[in-house]
């Protein structure tokens, strides 16, 4: 997209609350008052599970200011005349849908900002591997005791815990009774389930665990 003409540079993983992506470079100005541009990173955000290609829309976004500033362009305003043009063609030759500013959705906004406390009903999945995953349930009995009997009926998996948790670490994750579990790392799994409270089936209920 950029005729192989930008350098590499480093793609950090942020977890800031306010953009999905930025391109951050620093200036200098010499005596004359000649501006260079060094230090290019790019920032992309974790906190929201996007689909793939939507990444890299952000990511080729914020490539595009790296373009601008890299070549020392002038441009009308941050998202300008040449940005546009450069987004356009890029959108165009390379059937992308680059925007100059993604809408997020309530729910998104959520996922980038949220950090509210409210319950969740985790299922905290051990698989044969070695990997951990997990899932997050809706808060009802029956729905939470039909995902439990149907996971253990997965041969993969070694053993599952009950968990309700109030962690805003929680509220990325998706609310199903889908088996689609979501893999994490143990270390910091276990840094949020140490407020967690252990639940257990009696019957047709889902408890505490005394
Ligand atoms: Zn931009």
């Amino acid at each position: 997209m950029f005729d192989d003409r930008l350098p590499k540079l480093p793609i950090v993983l942020s977890s800031a609350k306010s953009y999905l992506g930025a391109c951050v470079y620093q200036k200098k100005k010499s005596l004359f008052g000649k501006t260079t541009y060094y230090n290019f990173r790019l920032r992309i955000n974790k906190r929201m599970d996007l689909p793939e290609a939507e990444i890299e829309d952000i990511i080729i976004h914020e490539m595009i200011h790296y373009y601008i500033a890299y070549n020392g362009i002038k441009d009308t305003s941050a998202h300008g005349q040449v940005f546009k043009k450069l987004m356009n063609d890029i959108n165009e030759r390379w059937g992308r849908h680059i925007t100059l500013s993604r809408k997020m959705s309530a729910d998104e906004k959520e996922q980038l900002c949220g950090n509210k406390r409210r319950p969740h009903v985790v299922a905290v999945v051990h698989f044969k591997n070695g990997k951990t995953g997990i899932k997050q349930l809706p808060r009802v009995h029956q729905k939470i005791i039909a995902f439990c009997n149907a996971l253990s009926k997965v041969t993969e998996i070694a053993s599952f815990t009950l968990y309700v948790s109030d962690e805003p670490y929680f509220n990325r994750f998706p609310t199903s009774t889908a088996l689609k579990i979501y893999f994490v790392e143990k270390d910091i799994l276990s840094k949020q389930l140490d407020t967690a409270k252990e639940l257990v089936i009696v019957g047709d209920k889902v408890v505490f665990r005394k």
